[in-house]
């Protein structure tokens, strides 16, 4: 097969490669399973058939509350795993759920009781273990879930018995700490001749995600393969194993009832990374940099890219290392880039060009690949400051004080001298105020002349009034005198600066419309659409309400 990205070679299995696919996997499929032919278990085609791509994990402390939450996934969906190691007697959870599968024809079921050197919460015994797993296929579960550590202690009758049961197997090896030697552990799993083989490694960085998705578009024609990165940097091969060659992916029932680090909800996999449509043409975009965890530029773009229907995703890319992001950008491949801090500066000189703004600030957050494959960059923060100021006051000649001198202060200072305003800079560390008025061409204003002098705008540029940052507040009520107040800050939406320039009367700007506006733009330059800003907007409120109802839940 020819080297190229990973979406290109996935690709061609929906073309030339995907008659001798489709022959490879019913050859295996339509003889009986085991190497001695055990005809009692069933297809895998029909399994494949039934199971659907999102397996939900199903847990509870007793077997009726597991059952309970079963019963409400499977309303959504069909294919679930009992993950009965979460149980303090799993033999006794059984017939209930025995009973459960005979009245829910509809339901596909795995059954797990991994132990707890497999990173499962089973204590007992590999006999244990078993015997649980062939009762449970007894009770009608369609696939059991054999951890590689197990089925290496066990004898191969021990697992015909349970695919006697009629249950495939899926023979499974968990890598807590890394990805590598994916190809070696494949290769120990085949020879058990098991319906699936599943691995699932740690993703430590960004690149750990192409070697999975690597690994399954290599190995997809040999076996029913499940491939998956664990961990917060996974979220890639959780979103785009399926194309890349894995049978089905993990999640979890809810946000909050993970079974293995990094796992997504089904409701967030299905409607903000839209799952069930990602295909070989689907574009891939993300957002990159150090924290990113908690960024709402994916809800925010993936609303936009659904509202709008554009086949394309948006990721989160957690890295502060630019080789790291640069792997992910040409293997995957990736089509645009929000670039957020510590990437802004960095990312520039593996631009093919760059607009001439972003160029004079020294910081780009946006990056378009072109038709020819080369990468653009453009800075929108800039418009996300002015043209907020530009639709409630004119810019020419306005007197605007910017508060700070890092990355958002060079976008907002450049932006606003170059739409003729009357800039003058205040920053914590003068030396650098200087030297971004001097580049700019702006001034410097030193803390003692805020009392005695009137703006038409001040616009905070610091992280000061964001959630967690100390000290709460910068200047003092009788420092703020202007015609109004523009906190670049969104979390919390009302910050400490925009309440003192409420009760002083003036009106603001918060840092919620500069967010929507940045991606906004940036949603233009990757499609050629305009953006759906007012959508956009609800969706960003919407979170941050939601945010700050969970956190005064979890004080009180
Ligand atoms: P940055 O490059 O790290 O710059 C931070 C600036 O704030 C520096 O000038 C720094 O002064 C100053 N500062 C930091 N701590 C301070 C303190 N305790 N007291 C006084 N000044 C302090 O960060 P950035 O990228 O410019 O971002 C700044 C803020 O803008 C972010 O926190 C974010 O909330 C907001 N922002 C919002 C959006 C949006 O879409 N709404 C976009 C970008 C940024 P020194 O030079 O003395 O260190």
């Amino acid at each position: 097969m020819k080297a190229g990205t990973v979406a290109e070679r996935s690709s061609t299995a929906h073309g030339n490669n995907a008659g001798s696919r489709q022959r490879a996997r019913e050859t295996s499929a339509d003889t009986p399973f085991g190497k001695n032919g055990a005809a009692s278990t069933m297809s895998t085609l029909y399994i494949r058939a039934r199971m659907g791509k999102i397996c939900v994990a199903i847990t509870g402390p007793t077997p009726a509350e597991m059952l309970e939450n079963a019963e409400k996934v499977v309303r959504e969906n069909h294919f679930v795993e009992f993950r009965l190691d979460y149980l303090p007697n799993p033999l006794a959870a059984l017939p209930k759920l025995k009973q459960f599968l005979y009245e829910r024809s509809e339901v596909t079921a795995i059954a797990t009781c991994r132990r707890v050197t497999g990173g499962g919460k089973f204590k007992g015994t590999i006999a244990a273990e078993l015997e649980i797993l062939e009762k449970a296929a007894a009770a009608g579960c369609h696939l059991v879930d054999v951890e590689l550590q197990t089925a290496e202690h066990t004898k191969p009758a021990q697992l015909e018995r349970i695919r006697a049961r009629g249950a495939a197997l899926i023979i499974s090896y968990h890598d807590f700490e890394s990805t590598k030697d994916l190809d070696k552990v494949f290769e120990k799993i085949k020879p058990y001749h098991a319906e699936f083989i599943k691995i699932v490694s740690t993703a430590k960085t960004l690149s750990d995600n192409v070697t999975m998705m690597r690994f399954l578009d290599r190995r997809r024609d040999e076996a029913n393969l499940i491939g998956i990165s664990m961990g917060e940097q996974g979220t890639i091969s959780r979103v785009l194993g399926l194309r890349a060659g894995s049978v089905f992916t993990f999640a979890s029932a809810h946000a909050g009832g993970e079974t293995g680090p990094g796992q997504i909800d089904l409701r967030t996999l299905r409607e903000t990374w839209r799952i069930d449509q990602i295909d070989a043409s689907t574009k891939v975009y993300g957002v990159a940099g150090n924290p990113v965890r908690h960024s709402l530029s994916p809800l925010m773009h993936n609303m936009a890219f659904r509202r709008e229907t554009v086949n394309a995703v948006f990721l989160p890319l957690q890295t502060g290392r630019m080789n790291d992001l640069l792997t992910l950008v040409e293997e995957v491949p990736l089509h645009g880039l929000a670039v957020t801090m510590p990437l802004k500066a960095e990312i520039l000189k593996h631009l093919e060009k760059t607009d001439a703004l972003s160029e004079k600030i020294g910081a780009c957050n946006t990056v378009v690949r072109s038709q020819d494959g080369k990468l653009y960059g453009f800075n929108t923060d800039v418009a996300a400051v002015v043209r907020p100021l530009e639709r409630r006051l004119s810019l020419k000649g306005a007197k605007i004080l910017v508060l700070g001198a890092g990355g958002a202060a060079r976008a907002a200072v450049f932006g606003l001298v170059d739409k003729g305003a009357d800039v003058a800079i205040w920053n914590r560390t003068p030396e650098t105020a200087k030297k971004l008025a001097r580049q700019a061409k702006a001034k410097t204003i030193r803390r003692e002349q805020l009392a005695k002098t009137s703006f038409d705008v001040i616009v905070n540029a610091t992280p000061i009034g964001m959630r967690g940052v100390k000290p709460a507040y910068l200047l003092e009520p009788k420092e703020i005198n202007a015609r109004l107040v523009f906190d670049l800050v969104y979390n919390p939406i009302e910050t400490s600066f925009i309440r003192m320039a409420r009760e002083k009367g003036l009106p603001v700007v918060t840092g919620i419309e500069m967010f929507v506006q940045q991606g906004a733009r940036q949603f233009e330059i990757w499609t050629g659409k305009p953006a759906p800003e007012s959508e956009m907007l609800r969706v960003v409120l919407h979170a941050l309400k939601h945010e700050r109802e969970a956190a005064a839940g979890a004080k009180a």
